[in-house]
C-alpha cells in the first residue's frame, strides 16, 4: 500500500562553502622565490661576466695577432677572448676587449708565442647557465606535478588533507534559519527549544546540577526538515554550527574517518558553545556486523571514534551533538545508549494543518493569484513531506512561467500535484492496440477497486502516460486515515492490484508485461501477510522476517532471509501463492460478472483518456463517494 510519491529533494538553505583549505593552497611560495632568484643571478652573470667586448671575425683576430695588436688572450672551449693594444669602437663605446669564436687552428699557439702574446687556457666556469639548463626542465616537471597534485587534493580537501575534517563551519551569524522557517513539526520544535535555551544560557542549567542531553537524534522520513531544524537550532541560539554528513566519512583509507572525527571534535571544543551536526548518521553509524566478505573496518573505526569522542565529551562545556537519520533501525545500538544520542526527536510527515503552514512559508517568494486556496492544496497533498511541498510550489511556479502567466493560479498547483504524484505527463504516440490494452488494464484496477470491500474510492483513471514507464494510472483518494489494515482490506488491495492483469486476460485472452509493478507490490503485500503480520493460518503467528523494515522509507530495503528452515520456506512460498491465487480469483469473478460494464468503461476511457471517479461509479451503478478531504496517502496504481 505504498504510495508512488516521488520524494524530490531540494537543497537546504545556506551555502555549501567549506572552510579554508589546510594544504594545497600554494605549494611553497618560497619555491617560486628561489626560482626567480636563480633566474636573475643567471642573467646577471651572463650580462656582467660575459665580456661585452668587440666581436671579431677569426680572420681579423689572426691579422691582429700577426700585426702585434693583441696583448693578452684567453682560449676557451668555444671562444677566445682577450685584450687589444689599442681600444676600438664597439657599438657606442670604446673597448679594448674582444671575443671571437674559436676555430680549430693548431698553429694558433705557435703564432701567439712568436708574437710574445700572453696566453692562457680557460674552462667555462659560468656554472649558472649550465645549471639552469637542467634545472629549468626539472622545475617545469615539478610544477606540472604540483598542479595535478593540487587538483587531486584541492577543492574537496582530498588526498593531502584527509586528516582534516570536512566539516563546514558556519560562524554565528551565518545560520539564518529560524524556527519560523520550519512548520508542521511543532512537537519536534518544542523539544528542540530546550536545546536552544541551554545553548543560550548553559549556566542556568548546570547550576542546578541538571544533566544536559549530549546528543539529540532527529529521526523521520526524508524531506521532513531534519536538516533544516538542526540549522534552525543553531540559528535561534546564535551559536556556530558544525555540520557534516555521515556519507562524507565513507573514505577509501582506513583511519581517515576516525581522524576526521577527532579533528571535528577538537574544532568544536574550541568554539563551544556550539552544535555539531552529523547528517545521515546511518551512513556511518550502521550496526557493526560480523561480515564474512570484505570488512567494514573503516566505518567501524570511524564509528568507534565517534563513540569514544561522545563519551569523552563534557556536555557542560556547551557542545551539543545533533544527528539526523531516516533509518534509525539500522543504527548501532551503542549510539543510542545514555550519554550518546540519548534523546530522539521524531520529525514526522506533516498533517493537513502542517502542510498548509509549510505551503505558506514556501509561497512567500511566489506570486500567487487570489484563487489559490492553500487549505485545499494541503488537503490534496496527503503524504507529502516538507521538501515535496517546497518542490510543489516551485513546480507550480515553473508551469505558470511556461504558460507566460504573471501569477501562479490554482490550475498550476493542481497540475503540479498530479505531476509530482504520477511523474511527468508524457506526450508520445502509442499504437492503438497498446492504448486499448492499457485502457482495459486500468479499468480492471478501477472496477475491482470500486466493488471490492475496504479500498479507498477511485478518484480518477487515466491512460495518459506519465513519467518513465508509467502508462496509465488509477488515483485513489483516502476517505479516512488508516493506521491499521485488516486482513480483508489487504485481500481487497491484492485483488485490486491484480485487477489490471485480470482485465487483460478476460478482454484479450492474452497478457502483457504491463503488470510488472502490480505483481511486485502484490507479492510484497502477500509476503508481509505471511511473514510479518501473522495472517496465514497455515504458518501461524510467527514473524519469519527477522529483519526490521525501514520505518520511514516507502521503498523496500534489500533484505536478508529470515531464519527458518527449508520446509518453512516451502510453506511460505505456498502460502504466498495461495493468497495471490485467491486474490486473482476474486478479481476474475468481479470482472467476469461485470464484463459489459468493463467494456463500456474501457471504450469511454479510450475516448476521454481521463475519467473521474463519479462517472465510473455511475456506469457501475454505485453510489457517489463521499467528498474527499481526509488525511492519508494518495495511492497510485499503474
Ligand atoms: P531532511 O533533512 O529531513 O531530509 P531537509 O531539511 O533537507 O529534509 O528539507 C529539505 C527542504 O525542504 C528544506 O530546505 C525546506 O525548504 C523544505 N522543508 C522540509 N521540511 C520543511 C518544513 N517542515 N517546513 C518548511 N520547509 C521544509
Ligand atoms: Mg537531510
Ligand atoms: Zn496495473
Amino acid at each position: 500500500m505504498s504510495s508512488n510519491n516521488p520524494t524530490p529533494r531540494s537543497n537546504p538553505k545556506g551555502g555549501d562553502k567549506r572552510g579554508p583549505l589546510p594544504f594545497g593552497g600554494r605549494p611553497g611560495l618560497s619555491l617560486w622565490y628561489g626560482l626567480a632568484l636563480l633566474l636573475v643571478l643567471g642573467l646577471a652573470q651572463m650580462y656582467w661576466f660575459v665580456p661585452a667586448g668587440k666581436t671579431l671575425p677569426y680572420s681579423e683576430f689572426k691579422e691582429l695577432v700577426k700585426s702585434g695588436g693583441v696583448t693578452e688572450v684567453f682560449v676557451g672551449d668555444t671562444a677566445i677572448r682577450g685584450t687589444l693594444k689599442t681600444p676600438v669602437q664597439s657599438g657606442n663605446r670604446q673597448t679594448s676587449d674582444f671575443t671571437t669564436t674559436r676555430v680549430d687552428d693548431p698553429k694558433l699557439t705557435e703564432e701567439l708565442e712568436a708574437r710574445g702574446v700572453k696566453y692562457s687556457g680557460e674552462t667555462n666556469n659560468r656554472w649558472l647557465p649550465e645549471l639552469l639548463g637542467w634545472l629549468l626542465p626539472l622545475l617545469f616537471f615539478v610544477g606540472i606535478w604540483g598542479f595535478f597534485f593540487r587538483r587531486m587534493s584541492g577543492a574537496e580537501g582530498g588526498v593531502m588533507s584527509f586528516a582534516r575534517s570536512k566539516a563546514k563551519v558556519f560562524a554565528d551569524d551565518e545560520v539564518k534559519v529560524r524556527f519560523d522557517d520550519v512548520a508542521g513539526v511543532d512537537e519536534a520544535r518544542e523539544e528542540l527549544r530546550e536545546v536552544v535555551e541551554f545553548l543560550k544560557t548553559p549556566k542556568k542549567y548546570t547550576n542546578l546540577g541538571g544533566r544536559i542531553p549530549k546528543g539529540v537524534l532527529l529521526v523521520g522520513p526524508p524531506g521532513t526538515g531534519k536538516t533544516l531544524l538542526a540549522r534552525a537550532v543553531a540559528g535561534e541560539a546564535h551559536v556556530p554550527f558544525f555540520s557534516l554528513s555521515g556519507s562524507e566519512f565513507v573514505e577509501m583509507f582506513v583511519g581517515v574517518g576516525a581522524a576526521r572525527i577527532r579533528d571535528l571534535f577538537q574544532q568544536a571544543e574550541a568554539k563551544a558553545p556550539c552544535i555539531v551536526f552529523i547528517d545521515e548518521l546511518d551512513a556511518l553509524g550502521k550496526a557493526r556486523v560480523q561480515s564474512p566478505v570484505g570488512s567494514h573496518e573503516e566505518r567501524e573505526q570511524t564509528l568507534n571514534q565517534l563513540l569514544a569522542e561522545m563519551d569523552g565529551f563534557d556536555s557542560r562545556k556547551g557542545v551539543i551533538i545533533m544527528g539526523a537519520t531516516n533509518r534509525p533501525e539500522v543504527l548501532d545500538p551503542a549510539l543510542l545508549r545514555p550519554g550518546r544520542f540519548d534523546r530522539q526527536v521524531l520529525v514526522d510527515k506533516p498533517d493537513v494543518k502542517g502542510r498548509e503552514d509549510i505551503l505558506k512559508i514556501h509561497v512567500k517568494g511566489v506570486k500567487t493569484s487570489a484563487g489559490v486556496d492553500l487549505k485545499l492544496i494541503a488537503a490534496r497533498t496527503a503524504g507529502f513531506a516538507g521538501a515535496d511541498l517546497a518542490n510543489l510550489v516551485n513546480e507550480a511556479a515553473l508551469l505558470a512561467a511556461r504558460a507566460d502567466k504573471t501569477e501562479v493560479g490554482p490550475m498550476e498547483f493542481e497540475n503540479a500535484i498530479e505531476r509530482l504524484v504520477a511523474g511527468l505527463e508524457r506526450k508520445r504516440v502509442m499504437s492503438e492496440k497498446d492504448r486499448e490494452t492499457i485502457a482495459y488494464h486500468e479499468t480492471g484496477h478501477a472496477v475491482v477497486a470500486s466493488v471490492v470491500e475496504g479500498t479507498y474510492p477511485v478518484h480518477k483513471i487515466s491512460i495518459v502516460g506519465r513519467g518513465f514507464g508509467v502508462l496509465g494510472y488509477t488515483l485513489h483518494l483516502p476517505t479516512e486515515e488508516r493506521y491499521l489494515s485488516t486482513r480483508r482490506q489487504l485481500q481487497g488491495e491484492l485483488a485490486v492490484l491484480l485487477g489490471g492483469r485480470t482485465a487483460e486476460e478476460i478482454a484479450f485472452g492474452e497478457i502483457t508485461t504491463g503488470a510488472q509493478n502490480d505483481l511486485l507490490r502484490a507479492t510484497d503485500i502477500a509476503r508481509a501477510m505471511v511473514c510479518e503480520f501473522g495472517m496465514s493460518d497455515e504458518l501461524g503467528l510467527i514473524n519469519y522476517d527477522g529483519n526490521k523494515r525501514p520505518k520511514f522509507l516507502d521503498i523496500a530495503m534489500p533484505q536478508e532471509r529470515g531464519l527458518y528452515s527449508e520446509q518453512t520456506a516451502l510453506k511460505i512460498d505456498a502460502e504466498i501463492n495461495r493468497i495471490i491465487t485467491e486474490a486473482h480469483a476474486t478479481a476474475t469473478r468481479i470482472l467476469t460478472e461485470r464484463r459489459e460494464q468493463v467494456d463500456t468503461i474501457a471504450k469511454r476511457l479510450l475516448d476521454v483518456e481521463v475519467m473521474e471517479g463519479d462517472e465510473l461509479r455511475t456506469i457501475l451503478g454505485l453510489p457517489k463517494a463521499e467528498p474527499v478531504l481526509a488525511e492519508g496517502t494518495v495511492e497510485v496504481r499503474q
